[in-house]
């Protein structure tokens, strides 16, 4: 199935819950039911906003909602100076998962690992599906050594969960590739030396965390 994608901004969202008073107020609402329409409009707003975040498969954030806390959590650290890391996980062999057990066993196995990724991260960690089967992981306040820590927990995990669909076991692995520099300029630079250690872990063979080396300003 296709998935639903709502592209509406955040400020023009913003833009309509900052307007949704003066639309009522213009309209000729009887008093009785102007609180009953606030809500309604309300209530619809906040379905889209949360709509426009969501991944409608794994009910993770999306690339989306990813861009805008990412470019956050990265000008933050760089006006503080904190320390960030950001990783990039992705399941191995996953055409091979649909092309074996069908279209719908790697739909299944993208929920599951979305759940168990979910699950293994701080409360304070962003947890995304990036694309297809890639996810991203934000870790805020977290240094190169810290970083290690919950994603090769997370790695080791997934190794060894046993996936049934419909009463076939599957096996899983993902590649990891993290990094810790946050000498860059754009965020997207501290995106894509992530992207370098994950591709130097499909190389080096899968199943396996690689930190892109350290960059000094
Ligand atoms: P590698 O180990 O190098 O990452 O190999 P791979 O097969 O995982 O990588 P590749 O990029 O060749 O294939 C990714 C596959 O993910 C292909 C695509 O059909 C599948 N995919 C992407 N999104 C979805 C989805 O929502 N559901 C399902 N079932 N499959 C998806
Ligand atoms: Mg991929
Ligand atoms: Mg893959």
């Amino acid at each position: 199935m296709e998935e639903i994608n709502f592209e509406i901004p955040s400020d023009v969202l913003d833009e309509i819950q900052t307007n949704i008073q003066n639309i009522i107020e213009n309209f000729d609402i009887p008093d009785a039911n102007k609180t009953e329409v606030i809500k309604k409009i309300n209530f619809m707003y906040t379905q889209t906003r949360q709509m426009s975040m969501t991944d409608p498969l794994t009910r993770l954030f999306n690339r989306r909602h990813f861009e805008t806390e990412f470019e956050r959590e990265f000008k933050r650290t760089k006006r503080y100076n904190n320390n960030l890391s950001f990783a990039i996980i992705d399941i191995d062999f996953f055409k091979k998962i649909n092309d074996t057990y069908g279209h719908s066993c790697g739909d299944f196995i993208l929920k599951e690992a979305a759940y168990i990724i979910k699950e293994n991260f701080r409360q304070t960690d962003g947890v995304f599906r990036y694309g297809g089967e890639e996810f991203a992981i934000i870790l805020t306040e977290t240094p190169k050594e810290t970083a290690q820590i919950p994603l090769e927990r997370l790695r080791k995990k997934i190794e060894n969960y046993d996936f049934y669909f419909k009463e076939q076991k599957i096996k899983v692995t993902v590649s990891i590739g993290v990094t810790s520099n946050t000498v860059f300029e754009t965020a997207s630079e501290m995106f894509d030396d992530a992207d370098k250690a994950l591709y130097k872990a499909k190389e080096q063979g899968r199943n396996r965390t690689v930190s892109a080396e350290v960059k000094n300003g």
